[in-house]
């Protein structure tokens, strides 16, 4: 992360970038030596060509990128120096690895491993050492209770902590997923249960067909069909029931299939629809086929 102001930064934040260009340089420094290598090599072979050119350019691009390096974190090393000093902690790259205060501890040598925890500096020593638990280096943490160093070690590296982070972000997102299937799965069910709620089918589940009024599908339909069936029935009597005869049977016999089909569906007795739904014919009756010439 770059700092924005190097005077007032946390030292957590100087020491990470500080260890990020530290990690430029060394590779950048790796790539002088391995171009430098292959020169040496093909100069001894006696291969000099026209490609040396490129190889010295190349050599020179890497040292400048490590000089870069080296410019850009001298500022940040300035202001450790200008503000006295922070808490730093190394934990060596081990099975069992002690955390550091310095890497020049001299429980070290110079090939040991270090993670530097960027994330510990300038944080309380007393902290540390209790994170650290029996990973605390004596040498380094001499004060340490001998209560502290009888717990597990607590200390995480920063790439074990982005990595933590990164799974938390993964599991929250899943979480997030799953509550939105939820969510929809819900919300179909209850659009499922109202269209449920609102259709009709015959007693044995099969769609209910009329021959009068087709299709019927929902019981809004089924009701309207139902008191237009028999308030047509009766005008049709009226007319001349003989003539008639044929059809106003089967307007009757759809409206039978109509109060089988919502008897069913409701549990209730035909009878029961039937006198609840006279009213309905008698209004419908009133209001249009009465008027009829
Ligand atoms: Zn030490």
């Amino acid at each position: 992360m770059p700092i924005n102001n190097l005077t007032t930064a946390a030292p957590s934040d100087i020491d990470a970038e500080l260890e990020r260009l530290n990690l430029q340089l060394a590779k950048a420094e790796q790539a002088v030596l391995a171009l430098r290598k292959r020169r040496r090599d093909r100069i001894e072979r006696g291969e000099i060509d026209l490609a040396d050119d490129a190889l010295i350019v190349q050599i020179e691009q890497a040292c400048s990128a490590a000089d870069a390096c080296e410019a850009e974190a001298a500022p940040l090393e300035q202001e450790f120096t200008r503000r006295g000093g922070w808490t730093r902690a190394w934990l060596v790259l081990n099975t069992g690895g002690h955390v550091h205060r310095t890497t020049a501890c001299r429980t070290c040598f110079p090939t040991t491993k270090f993670a530097w925890l960027t994330h510990l500096s300038g944080h309380d020593e007393v902290e540390i050492v209790d994170l650290a638990g029996r990973a605390a280096c004596t040498e380094c943490y001499p004060s340490a209770p001998v209560e502290v160093r009888s717990q597990t070690s607590r200390i995480k590296t920063p790439d074990q902590l982005a990595r933590s982070a990164e799974r938390a972000q993964r599991a929250r997102a899943k979480a997030a997923k799953a509550a939105k299937a939820a969510k929809a799965a819900k919300a179909a069910k209850a659009a499922k249960a109202a269209k449920a709620a609102k259709a009709v089918s015959s007693p044995d589940g099969t769609p209910l067909r009329t021959k009068h009024c087709g299709l019927i599908k929902t019981e809004f339909t089924a009701r309207r069909s139902y008191t237009d069936l028999l308030s047509y029935a009766r005008y049709l009597t009226r007319q001349n029931v003989v003539f008639h005869r044929a059809s106003i049977a089967e307007h009757q016999e759809d409206a039978r299939l109509i109060l089988a089909a919502l008897s069913a569906k409701h549990g209730r007795t035909e009878d029961d629809l039937l006198e609840e739904l006279a009213p309905k014919v008698e209004a419908k009756w009133r209001r249009e086929h009465s008027k009829w010439g």
